[in-house]
């Protein structure tokens, strides 16, 4: 297995499951860490700074930005969201898989300075049930839910993008299956070369003392 970790993106429509997924990976395997966005939009009730976001004035969002001190931003609805640099580098040299779970401008973005990075875009069964769990979780007015489902249409053009599509149906077959991309894509060649050339090497010594 290779030893640093590997970038998942998560992505995927308003209230198809992600952060469901993204809780219960966390919860079942200890090699997996989340990253914690800075955004400039108001905490919704609930909300901590640092745990859900880091929530930061756009003068603050600005600087950190200019300093490099975000692997990505890009704005949405009217607010700016930036994944800081330092925290996620910090766990994958320790060697977790570092989880950001960001819309398709910023997942791009990664891909470029991360080309091992993995996106998986997480689609729900069908329609339906999407417009079923917004309205189930609560949390937006009718009006928002129907801005939502026709903002959906619109990401749902960014799909092929993306490396890996996850239906998310059974909550524990998906997040199973999520876990089960993450172990083959460690063992990918392109992400083990220390671990090739030490086999090399190995050999080499080996066949020589015989
Ligand atoms: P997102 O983070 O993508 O906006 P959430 O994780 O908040 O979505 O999930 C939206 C709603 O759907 C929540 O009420 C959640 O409990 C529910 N949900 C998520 N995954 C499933 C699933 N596989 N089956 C049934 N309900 C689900
Ligand atoms: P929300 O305001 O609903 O929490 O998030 C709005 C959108 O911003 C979601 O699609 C979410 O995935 C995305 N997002 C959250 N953090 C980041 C980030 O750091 N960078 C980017 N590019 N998008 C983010």
């Amino acid at each position: 297995m290779s030893r640093k970790g590997l970038i998942l993106v998560v992505s995927g429509f308003s209230g198809v499951g992600k952060g469901t997924i993204v809780r219960r990976l966390l919860e079942k395997y200890d090699n997996y860490a989340l990253s914690v966005s800075v955004t400039t939009r108001a905490p919704r009730e609930g909300e901590r700074h640092g745990r859900e976001y880091f929530f930061i004035s756009e003068e603050q969002f600005t600087s950190m930005a200019e300093k490099g001190e975000l692997i990505e931003y890009a704005g949405y609805v009217g607010h700016h969201y930036g994944t800081p640099r330092d925290y996620v580098t910090g766990h994958l040299d320790a060697g977790r898989d570092m989880i950001l779970e960001i819309e398709i401008q910023g997942a791009l973005k990664v891909k470029e300075q991360y080309p091992e990075a993995v996106l998986v875009f997480v689609v729900p069964p069908d329609a339906a049930t999407l417009k079923a769990r917004l309205l189930g979780r609560g949390t937006e007015t009718p009006q928002v839910i129907e801005e939502r489902m026709r903002r959906a249409v619109e990401e749902s053009e960014g799909v092929e993008r993306y490396d890996y599509l996850l239906v998310n149906d059974d909550l524990e077959a998906c997040v199973e299956e999520l876990h089960q991309i993450m172990l083959c894509e460690h063992r990918k060649t392109a992400v083990n070369q220390e671990l090739i050339n030490g086999i090399r090497t190995d050999l080499k010594r080996f066949v020589e003392g015989e």
